[in-house]
């Protein structure tokens, strides 16, 4: 025992990384009619997975500015 031990190889501490995933909506999002509105009020597009190997299309997303926003249906009441 000469207490000079070393490590022979630097080993980089083990961590559980969690895979990075993250949604986002494509940049191909348009403007589509909204049959409940009867407008053009809908917004359409790509639902986008980002992950370290890659982006890929996993669904579609819609959301209309008027059927989708509760708070704005409460206010419009004519
Ligand atoms: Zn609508």
């Amino acid at each position: 025992m000469t207490g000079e031990e070393q490590p022979q190889t630097t080993v980089p501490p083990v961590r559980s990384v969690p895979v990075p995933v993250q949604l986002a909506p494509g940049a191909d999002w348009r403007i589509e009619w909204c049959e409940a509105c009867k407008a053009f009020t809908r917004l359409a597009g790509s639902m986008l997975l980002l992950t370290t190997s890659g982006v890929s299309t996993v669904g579609a997303w819609a959301w209309c500015e008027i059927c989708d926003d509760p708070a704005d249906q409460e206010d419009r009441r004519v």
